[in-house]
């Protein structure tokens, strides 16, 4: 039998683990338990000379088995695997402590958070006992990519990829590329044009030789993984084309909220409350006349309708302020005599040039007024007796705590920004997770924002959460950047930790089959079991937790390793 020769390592993080955490007591500790050849302490694992420590105690000491306790595996995992594998080892033979998310950043008790520390690691060597050589298995990419959105972060994704000569299909669901910026007319903080900024893509995009667009269309279900994608697009004329693609983009963007569910705004009741988007319809058509043909006198901008509030979106819809803030300018250069309010709850005018813009419009003799941060719009209601003007805004007033009644002939209801209605369809068509809100959930939202954990499927610009142009090309710039590089390689390395059934037990029931969320699993009816693509399957584990019998188990996750670790972990706990 293999002797387990297993190395251990606590990194100390800076002062992150260090500072609560007596990272020297950790590793004395540890090298009392059987197995344990050598354990050290460093500052920085992740650091070139950390790896380098750990290389160098595998090839001396003959290790076989290596524990890193430091941060999240989600962050550094795959570095410690990489360290490895360039010393020989099977990168499997790796585990990883999390003595910092879980341990130094949420205590306060250094010897509870120290005790808390052993008890981690001491668990991961009882589990790391149990690990096997796993081996990396890759597919071929289909170089095709199928895109779905034609905004500016659908178009911008295309134009990375085609431009590279790789095929792109894209698909949308209007009648005409462009998304919500082809309905702007200028564009915050400079003033700029939308239509001279999408306007030249959307006709390189639509005559792009590789480029394939598909309008009027959508995409009901995609069946495949990464690198060998297929669906079928279906168009309006009822149309079917049939395609094969390697990877999927999905840039589906948002759609405004709709104000007539706060009653008090009067939206559609009073001819005179417009939203953002349709002030837009008036400023590219260059009129800006109330219904009744005359120049507006006083106008009205009120922000958040329907962001920032607990009855609606919780969330800030981030366009916006200087969304509101731009309106401000164009209106006082249409009107240089009118009166022009900004009803905020806040200010958030945040970007590169956007707090530049929020204090040239302070300068445009434009009121800011502060309405309740709790929600409560102001109300508006028909100026009956006024000849002067048709409405009035009543709220109360933030800063000078008075209620105030603030008249306006144009009222322009800056409205959140939510997910479309179709998101959850999308979302079960390509496979990939919503949050509460209906947008899109990356992979990471930090380290990587804009896959997803189904490998090959990425989700860019305002699908994931609002976003303003900037943000959402840099997104789809990203995504297509990781595509490319995919694609170039010519094949990617899929998961190995997956499922796998053992047919001598498995009686057949297809439990397994109705909880995989990632329709990874079938039947085979002539042998009467369950079978697992090993390509699509995530290593989630739901289905070993609902197989009755414990036919199904997943690779690295098994019932020895886990329970080898709870053993592990009490160990410590008892002795404390
Ligand atoms: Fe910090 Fe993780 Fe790097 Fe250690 S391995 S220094 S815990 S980031
Ligand atoms: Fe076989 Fe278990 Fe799936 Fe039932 S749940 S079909 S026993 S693997
Ligand atoms: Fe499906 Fe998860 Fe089981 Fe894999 S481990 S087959 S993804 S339930």
């Amino acid at each position: 039998m293999e002797e387990i020769r297993i190395g251990v390592y606590v990194c100390w993080c800076g002062t992150n683990i260090a500072k609560m955490v007596d990272v020297e007591a950790v590793a004395k500790a540890m090298r009392e338990i059987p197995g344990v050849i050598v354990a050290k302490d460093y500052k920085y694992m992740c650091s070139d000379p950390g790896q380098e420590l750990i290389i160098q105690d595998i090839k001396e000491h003959n290790l076989n088995r290596v524990v890193v306790s430091a941060c999240s595996p989600r962050i550094h995992e795959l570095t410690f695997r990489k360290a490895l594998e360039n010393a020989g080892l099977n990168p499997y033979m790796f585990e990883m402590a999390n003595i910092r998310e879980h341990d130094s950043w949420v205590h306060t008790d250094r010897a509870e958070a120290t005790q808390k520390a052993k008890a981690l690691v001491a668990g991961a060597i009882n589990r790391v006992r149990w690990h096997e050589s796993l081996d990396k298995r890759s597919v071929e990419i289909n170089p095709a990519t199928l895109i779905i959105g034609g905004g500016i972060a659908g178009i911008s994704a295309a134009l990375e990829i085609a431009d590279a000569g790789k095929q792109v299909y894209l698909v949308e669901k209007q009648s005409q590329l462009g998304g919500t910026v082809a309905k702007l007319d200028l564009l915050f903080p400079h003033l700029d044009s939308a239509q001279q900024l999408i306007q030249p893509k959307i006709n390189r995009a639509m005559n792009h030789l590789s480029i394939q667009c598909f309008l009027n269309a959508e995409i009901r279900e995609v069946f495949g993984y990464i690198g060998n994608f297929e669906a079928k697009v279906y168009q309006k004329d009822d149309l079917e084309t049939e395609i094969q693609f390697g990877n999927v983009i999905v840039a589906t963007g948002l759609k405004p909220f709709d104000p007539s569910k706060i009653d008090q705004l009067n939206y559609k009741r009073l001819p005179n409350v417009i939203t953002s988007l349709e002030l837009e319809e008036k400023l590219l058509s260059g009129n800006l006349v109330m219904d009744n043909g005359k120049d507006p006198k006083h106008i009205a901008l009120i922000h958040c309708i329907g962001s920032r509030n607990k009855n609606h979106h919780e969330y800030c819809s981030r366009t916006c302020c200087n969304t509101a803030l731009k309106y401000s300018n164009q209106i006082r250069s249409a009107f240089p005599d009118a009166a022009i309010y900004e009803i905020y709850s806040d200010i958030r005018s945040f970007g590169k040039g956007c707090e530049e813009l929020y204090t040239h419009t302070a300068r445009q003799d434009v009121m800011f007024l502060m309405y309740d941060q709790k929600g409560e719009v102001p109300k508006i209601t028909e100026a009956r007796h006024s000849e002067k003007v048709n409405m009035m805004l009543e709220f109360r007033e933030q800063l000078s705590g008075e209620h105030v009644e603030v008249p306006a002939d144009l009222v322009v209801l800056m409205v959140a920004m939510e997910a479309h209605e179709n998101a959850k369809e999308i979302a079960h068509a390509v496979g990939v997770s919503m949050c509460g809100n209906s947008f899109y959930i990356e992979k990471h939202p930090k380290l990587d924002p804009v896959a997803t954990t189904t490998g090959g499927v990425y989700v860019v610009g305002s699908c994931q959460s609002p976003k303003d142009i900037p943000d959402s090309v840099s997104q789809a710039r990203a995504a297509a950047a990781r595509i490319m590089a995919d694609i170039n390689f010519g094949s990617v390395e899929v998961e190995v930790t997956t499922a796998v059934v053992n047919e001598d037990i498995c009686c057949g029931c297809q439990t397994c089959i109705s909880v995989c969320p990632y329709t990874a699993i079938h039947f085979d009816a002539e042998k009467n079991v369950s079978v697992v693509n090993e390509i699509l399957c995530k290593g989630c584990g739901t289905c070993g937790s609902a197989c009755p019998t414990g036919a199904i188990r997943s690779r690295h996750f098994t019932d020895k390793q886990i329970l080898s670790q709870i053993e592990g972990l009490m160990s410590m706990q008892l002795q404390h």
